[in-house]
């Protein structure tokens, strides 16, 4: 049988999958957790409820773990096309995190009041979870700054593209200010049709291409 033992991770991340009861990766997981691990571009496409937020929650806080709490906040940036998966998604590393103390996760979606978020981030969350029109909305304010990432996930990517939140997306990723070569971005879709795949070109580096026909 798989473990997760064999990835190395951060002792901590190690008890919360196990207090978890995370045994065995998922066919997902094992496909790309060794390439996300090693700090990679991977354009993943698997079907839905084959374990896809735990590969990139695993690579996102695993890096987080080796750091020394000095760096730039925010660490990480998911971007999600949905607010009920934006919430999903914090509550998912919410639960991978459990055993790094003063590791902050934020989830920032429309439809509800601004201010409340905008005194979570004086918080200075490691990892940022959102939709593409609030995030763009609190950059804009000047309240969010991005040049700190080291993590981008497009997740959803094509429900993202079919909502129409490419120029939003395009716009965050400029506001970034980085280099492709300086971010590890990793975009997770169900799909990988033409439009994804430029996408992949436009964001990615030399992106390993993992995609699974029949993942559970
Ligand atoms: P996807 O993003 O690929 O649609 P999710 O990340 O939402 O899938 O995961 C679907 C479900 O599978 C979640 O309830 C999650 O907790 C569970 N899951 C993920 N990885 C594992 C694993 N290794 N073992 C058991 N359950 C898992
Ligand atoms: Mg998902």
């Amino acid at each position: 049988m798989s473990t997760f033992e064999q990835y190395g991770l951060h002792h901590a991340l190690n008890t919360s999958l196990a207090e978890l009861k995370y045994t065995e990766p998922t066919a997902t997981q094992q496909a790309c957790l060794p390439d996300l691990l090693a700090g990679k571009d991977v354009a993943v496409e698997a079907k839905t409820g084959s374990g896809k937020t735990l590969a990139f929650g695993l690579t996102i806080l695993n890096k987080l773990a080796q750091l020394d709490g000095t760096e730039q906040h925010p660490h990480a940036l998911v971007l999600c096309p949905t607010r009920e998966l934006a919430e999903q998604v914090n509550y998912q590393l919410q639960l991978l995190a459990r055993r790094m103390a003063n590791t902050k996760i934020l989830a920032l979606f429309g439809g509800v009041a601004l201010a409340p978020q905008l005194s979570s981030l004086r918080h200075a969350p490691a990892v940022v979870v959102g939709t593409p029109g609030r995030i763009m909305d609190i950059i804009s304010q000047g309240k969010l700054d991005l040049s700190g990432v080291k993590t981008l996930v497009l997740d959803e990517a094509d429900r993202m593209l079919d909502m129409g939140f490419s120029d939003q997306m395009d716009w965050i990723l400029s506001a970034m200010g980085k280099q492709a070569s300086e971010v590890q971005t990793l975009l997770f879709s169900a799909t990988f049709g033409g439009n994804i795949q430029q996408l992949s070109k436009r964001y990615q580096k030399n992106a390993e291409v993992i995609a699974l026909d029949d993942a559970h």
